[in-house]
């Protein structure tokens, strides 16, 4: 029997997979959402290697440790090469206890792009002074490169990896989901202004003063809370087989 967090927090992870399996943030079985679990020793949760993110329910995430081992019993495996990038944010970034990652078109496409994520949009400017870039090294799968990594990354939530693609981490899902939700967003109207000719440039003190009226990251307001909470009930009207 798992614990009431661990077994409240399994709901909220398996809810995440199916929120962006309705946002089209998949990667056939592939990438990553990872989360600590309360009270234990580095432990976490983690989406059943080979399964789709709509296939994921509470039940069948799978506890594992820092080196990606299965903590107790599993009934499907991990895969643990897919699990160091994520280690090592969780290893070496004291407040990432939910770290998320995506491949979309929009956000690799941007991580491709030379000049990177264009400030010159409504979501960009409330990611000011928040988005760090790592240069790519090849499949994160070697842990040489987690040092790295944290040290691209800083205090920053928004993460731009070059020529791969978004992540986020945080505290907790509902908060590192606003940060990927409006990273992705910016991305997307990035494409779709550039298809359009030069965009009109936003001057960095009003980028200053959206991200510092970015409402979804305030933690006084629940950072995310409620926009998370929204989108799982719009999961569970779908397919509540997720809470199993
Ligand atoms: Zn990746």
């Amino acid at each position: 029997m798992h614990s009431p967090e661990e077994a409240s927090l399994r709901r909220q992870l398996a809810a995440c997979y199916r929120i962006f399996d309705l946002l089209g943030w998949t990667e056939l079985i592939y990438n990553h959402i990872s989360v600590r679990i309360p009270g234990t020793p580095d432990h976490f949760l983690i989406n059943p290697f080979g399964l789709h993110y709509s296939e994921v329910t509470a039940s069948n995430l799978v506890r594992i440790d820092l080196e990606g081992r299965i903590v107790g019993e599993a009934r499907h495996p991990v895969n643990p090469a897919g699990f160091v990038l994520h280690a090592a944010l969780h290893r070496g970034l004291p407040g990432a206890h939910c770290v998320m990652h995506t491949h979309t078109t929009a956000g690799s496409a941007v991580a491709c792009s030379a000049a990177g994520l264009s400030r010159d949009n409504f979501y960009a400017a409330q990611l000011h002074e928040r988005v760090a870039y790592h240069d790519f090294e090849g499949i994160t799968v070697r842990p040489e490169e987690g040092p790295r990594v944290v040290a691209a990354i800083g205090d920053k939530p928004a993460v731009i990896l070059r020529n791969h693609g978004l992540l986020s981490w945080g505290p907790n899902l509902p908060f590192a989901f606003a940060v990927l939700w409006t990273l992705q967003r910016a991305c997307e109207i990035q494409l779709a202004t550039a298809a359009l000719g030069p965009a009109i440039p936003i001057p960095e003190a009003v980028q200053r003063r959206c991200s510092a009226d970015s409402l979804q990251f305030d933690p006084r307001l629940g950072g995310g809370a409620d926009v998370y909470a929204a989108l799982e009930r719009l999961v569970a009207r779908r397919d509540p087989s997720y809470r199993d």
